[in-house]
């Protein structure tokens, strides 16, 4: 068989909500179309190995355990076979591929092709392979569809339920999939803002509100959570994910299963979790979107698995094959991660789907020179839903047909679809129940607005002229200037997944603080002074004296949502277009300063830092941005959030982690601030800039002080075997002391960093495994602990394993990734 060829493919997808216009995306490269021309029969072909007969180098270490006990469940299981028994291989495939709904008729669509392809330079199509497009209804009404993305609404849901339920031969329910990522109606920080929140039972509970919003509209699946870890702000995702620490990522990625999926999925309001993308995605080399991703095993185990395989711990029902490769194979095909790892090692039992056209993209990856062998290679590695390549039901008949994929690694994939199926109650309620959410809920705006709360991370808050702090305003800020192209820009507040948020629902901070100034019988001074990214200073005349004008000058600057998150990302981190200079201009001016920073990712705000008098990182703090913001502004509420990822002094310092390894020569002692000399030249250091991040992980003021004491551990020796024995309880229990210096009831992120030192394999400077939250009265101390078992202690050996050996540990407990009060005990050698 020939197939088309074609100059360039466009995948189009839509998103109900702000940011369809997004979405439109250019999806394939020339590579992947001058494959396309192959016959398929002129390509030599392997044959497959079903995963259930891997080879042994991928046999899992111990047992695996169902992972998710709602999918374990025995009678799910009778259903599962039953129904399984009855299915013909195209209604199998059928549960197999999942396809969106453009909103269009099938023959509005077919128009919309023409009318591009006549344009001459794009062919509209999410059907490579025959550049048609399909009729979604009529796969549905036939069984030969399972699931949906982006199909939103109670009408347009129910609809083609009402098709697969009534209509199909085996009346099997749609599993409808939304990008769901941090709030549906009533928006949310995004999930960078939330993990600053140090606060999963916040995040929790927020998923919560989303999952019961988006239920009403028929979603009952979310692509969330992503718990990609990111160590370099390049890459637009890091918006979507909980930044550069493991421990952080995993604690973030429970509570949002937690979250979501509650311990019945099939209550009301509860929704299956894709956990995404696996694996290492965040990793993408030099942070450019889809790019490679290459490391040692030892590293994937220790920082990048880590969140994944919390979540699939924690319940996950589904999980997301990635884009990128990782070490030269694409995780979309990759039986180590998907066979070995996932359900071998950790005994997962949902299913997994692929990210968007991952199938397809397997020839861009030059691993498949045809759609079939892609698809033999993707299904046979643990793919089990193709999401919109169109290649599992165009291919797998003839696979099956000529046993180049055994009809098992089908029923495979199907039984697992099915469990999720019937675990999250579809089959006893396919179609919507109860009102549709079609705006911001009321009852959930208070909730909201404490996760922007806390999100927010004050970085700067120097004195003024009468020895206060600049924030939190007082009544001598009468005149207030608020300038910036942030300030009053409701789209703008809600990140790059801004779910199906409404406009008129988000609170600007212009109508926040406009509506205090009328309360307090203030005065606000609004103007824009420039556009989010554009060369004119038309508008810094106009900010420059609207900043005369008043007692202080609040700037609301930073980037637009659509700067950050898939396919967002940069090679500049400074504030886009010409706002420094707007900042410039109006600092010039003398008055005070409160920079307000939106943004899906670390800046560089060097200039910032040492030039404002306050600066507090706001990340895109969603519909009730205006108002968070007002509430610490003003000091109604203290901040607390701690950042998630370290702020650069320049880009050219990325990837840059405070979880990093020594290094042979060590720059201690030395003034980094200062070009090398001979003396302090030959060690790792850069000549023109310092090492350290701007503003270090962990790190976070507040209105308050705090100071620790006491830092102790529970034992000074711990016996190897002891260590090794026990893998679930502590080991021993570190603690400290901390007070409130203040004059204020705060809340410290109170933090547990431990060094190993002396192991056969080199571990970092430090790392996070403990945090609490702690809200102290003025003067009020308390004793916090946290206890350090095998999880805590052990790292990834040489032999890709966790372990523990006769090493020494340090303890830090403080308020940030430097934090530098210690203690000290080692694990003593067996005798
Ligand atoms: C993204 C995923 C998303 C999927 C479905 C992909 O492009 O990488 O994160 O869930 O599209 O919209």
């Amino acid at each position: 068989m020939k197939f088309r060829i074609v100059d360039t493919l466009i995948v189009k997808r839509l998103l109900a909500g702000p940011h369809s216009a997004r979405r439109n995306i250019l999806a394939c490269c020339a590579l992947v179309l001058a494959m396309t021309a192959f016959s398929t029969s002129a390509v030599p072909q392997q044959v497959a190995q079903p995963a259930s007969q891997s080879p042994s180098s991928l046999a899992p270490n111990r047992p695996p355990r169902a992972s998710n006990f709602q999918l374990a469940n025995p009678a799910i299981e009778v259903r599962v076979e039953h129904l399984l028994s009855q299915m013909t291989l195209e209604e199998k495939i059928g549960q197999l591929v999942q396809y969106n709904d453009t909103g269009d008729s099938p023959t509005a669509q077919a128009a919309q092709a023409q009318a591009a392809s006549n344009k001459g330079d794009v062919i509209v199509a999410v059907n490579p392979v025959t550049a048609n497009h399909l009729d979604v209804m009529q796969l549905a009404a036939t069984g030969r569809v399972g699931s949906m993305l982006n199909t939103i609404g109670a009408e347009r849901t129910n609809t083609y339920q009402h098709l697969a339920v009534e209509k199909s031969r085996l009346h099997i329910p749609l599993l409808f999939g939304a990008d769901v990522i941090h709030g549906y109606r009533t928006v949310y920080p995004i999930p960078l803002g939330l993990a600053a929140t140090f606060d999963p039972d916040l995040v929790a509970s927020l998923a919560e509100t989303s999952a019961e919003e988006a239920t009403t509209a028929g979603v009952r699946w979310f692509y969330s959570p992503m718990v990609d870890i990111s160590r370099d702000p390049r890459w637009g995702r890091t918006a979507e994910g909980a930044g550069e620490d493991p421990y952080l990522g995993a604690a973030m990625a429970r509570a949002y299963i937690r979250g979501y999926q509650g311990d019945d999925l099939s209550q009301p309001g509860r929704v299956a979790a894709s956990v995404k993308h696996f694996a290492a995605y965040g990793a993408a080399e030099a942070g450019r979107e889809y790019n490679t991703t290459d490391m040692s095993e030892i590293t994937l185990r220790q920082v990048y698995l880590p969140p994944y395989k919390a979540a699939v711990e924690a319940g996950a029902a589904t999980i997301m094959s990635a884009f990128n490769s990782l070490n030269g194979m694409p995780s979309s095909a990759n039986p180590f991660l998907l066979s070995k790892v996932l359900r071998g090692e950790w005994g997962f039992n949902g299913f997994v789907v692929s990210d968007y056209t991952a199938v397809m993209e397997l020839m861009n990856h030059g691993i498949a020179l045809d759609p079939a062998t892609a698809t033999r290679k993707a299904i046979t590695a643990g793919v089990d839903v193709d999401m919109m390549s169109h290649f599992y039901d165009t291919q797998l008949p003839e696979l099956i047909r000529t046993g180049k994929v055994p009809m098992s690694v089908v029923d495979d994939a199907v039984r697992r679809v099915l469990r999720v199926k019937f675990a999250t109650g579809l089959f006893e309620h396919p179609y919507t129940e109860g009102p549709e959410v079609t705006s911001a809920v009321d009852a959930h705006r208070p909730i909201v607005r404490k996760g922007a709360e806390e999100s927010f991370v004050l970085l700067k808050n120097s004195p003024l002229a009468d020895g206060a702090p600049v924030l939190p305003l007082s009544p001598k800020h009468k005149r207030i200037a608020l300038i910036g192209p942030l300030a009053d820009e409701a789209g703008e507040m809600v990140g790059a997944w801004g779910g199906a948020g409404r406009n008129p629902d988000i609170i600007t901070v212009r109508q926040a603080l406009a509506e205090r100034a009328q309360k307090t019988g203030g005065t606000l001074l609004y103007t824009k002074g420039t556009e989010i990214d554009s060369p004119s200073e038309d508008g810094f005349d106009d900010a420059v004296k609207a900043a005369r004008d008043a007692d202080i000058a609040v700037l609301a600057l930073g980037e637009s949502s659509a700067m950050s998150g898939e396919a967002g990302s940069r090679a500049y981190l400074d504030l886009p277009g010409n706002q420094e200079q707007l900042l410039e201009a109006v600092a010039a001016t003398g008055k005070p300063i409160v920079l307000l920073v939106f943004s899906g990712r670390p800046l560089v705000l060097d200039w910032a830092a040492k030039n404002v008098s306050a600066i507090m990182e706001v990340w895109f703090p969603g519909t009730e941005a205006g108002n968070a913001i007002a509430d610490v502004l003003y000091g109604d509420v203290t901040p607390s959030g701690k950042l998630p990822m370290s702020f650069p002094r320049a880009v050219g310092q990325e990837p840059l982690y405070y979880n990093q390894f020594p290094t042979g020569r060590p720059p201690i002692g030395i003034d980094l601030s200062k070009p090398p000399g001979d003396d302090s030249r030959f060690f790792s250091r850069y000549i023109d800039v310092p090492n350290d991040a701007l503003f270090p992980f962990g790190y976070g003021l507040s209105y308050s002080t705090f100071a620790y004491r006491d830092v102790k551990v529970s034992k000074s020796s711990i016996p190897l075997s002891q260590a090794r024995a026990d893998q679930g309880a502590p080991l021993v229990e570190a603690t400290a002391t901390v007070t409130n210096t203040g004059s204020r009831t705060a809340t410290e992120v109170v933090q547990c960093y431990v060094r190993n030192l002396g192991a056969s394999v080199e571990q970092p400077v430090r790392s996070l495994k403990g945090f609490e939250r702690v809200t102290l009265a003025p003067g009020e101390s308390k004793q916090v602990s946290f206890p350090l078992g095998f999880n805590e202690l052990s790292f990834i050996n040489l032999e890709n394993s966790p372990a523990i050996e006769a090493t020494k540990y340090t303890v830090w407990i403080g308020g940030s990734s430097l934090a530098d009060a210690q203690a000290a005990f080692e694990v003593t050698a067996l005798r």
